[in-house]
């Protein structure tokens, strides 16, 4: 076994944290991980950025379902400037009702975190703000193979009070294996997830999911408060640690 010290700043880093109407992104992430970020280019039609992990899974993702002639990313990572803008001009073009269910506030924005993803069926005008991706064809696809690529339909319908945003089938957001599956298999969103996690606490009573032969355990650990949390982990199996954007890590560990 071998110590990992985090510190503070990492309870707002990771594929698990959470931005909405409650957390804002964290101001960290929004001046330092843009050096990150690689940029996505589709022939001709539209480049967009996310962070770099959430890339090359999007990417397998996309080569695996044969998406690209029929999929286009519409939106990914924004400034918070471009959020800005886009809120105020659908503030003016759409109202208050509109903007509120389905633009998030500036600096409240899954796109400032590079981890989110708008996507849409290629067509000769497509929406920017609310693209159409239906629940058909290549798009169903998409969505019923996201999970186990680390995306999942982060604003689903049903789930509208607890996300605090009307239901968007076109953005996706990257939270990492295997939580994609396990909040697919729950049917949670991100918000009930990390709840659901405070019941596993680290270091005690792990949530433990099977993935073919192998057991993957998911615990959840305050950080302590004077600044420094320390966890012991395994030192020849993986493990990953995401902060959860409030007070608190999430750790993955695959065992044997
Ligand atoms: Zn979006």
């Amino acid at each position: 076994m071998r110590t990992i010290t985090l510190s503070a700043g990492q309870v707002h880093m990771g594929s698990l944290i959470i931005v909405n109407r409650d957390h804002q992104c964290p101001e960290l992430l929004q001046e330092m991980e843009p050096l990150r970020k690689t940029h996505l280019q589709m022939e001709g039609t539209s480049s967009i950025r996310l962070l770099r992990r959430a890339a090359v899974l999007f990417t397998g993702l996309m080569d695996e379902i044969g998406g690209w002639e029929q999929i286009i990313p519409v939106s990914g990572y924004r400034t918070l400037k471009e959020q800005t803008s886009i809120w105020e001009d659908s503030l003016a073009k759409n109202g208050q009702a509109f903007t509120d269910a389905y633009v998030a506030f500036p600096g409240h924005s899954e796109h400032q975190t590079g981890l989110a993803l708008d996507l849409g069926v290629k067509s000769d005008s497509i929406d920017f703000l609310c693209p159409d991706f239906p629940d058909t064809g290549i798009c169903l696809t998409f969505r019923e193979r996201a999970p186990e690529y680390g995306f999942i339909r982060r604003y689903p319908a049903g789930k509208e009070s607890v996300t605090g945003i009307g239901h968007e089938p076109w953005h996706f957001r990257y939270v990492g294996t295997p939580h994609g599956e396990i909040m697919e298999r729950e049917k949670l969103t991100l918000e009930e997830y990390l709840l659901f996690l405070r019941n596993f606490p680290y270091g005690k009573r792990p949530f433990l999911f099977t993935k073919g032969e192998r057991q993957i355990s998911v615990s959840w650990k305050k950080a302590d408060k004077n600044g420094t949390t320390q966890i012991s982990v395994s030192s020849r199996l993986p493990y990953a640690v995401s902060g959860d954007n409030i007070d608190g890590f999430i750790i993955t560990e695959w065992r044997g």
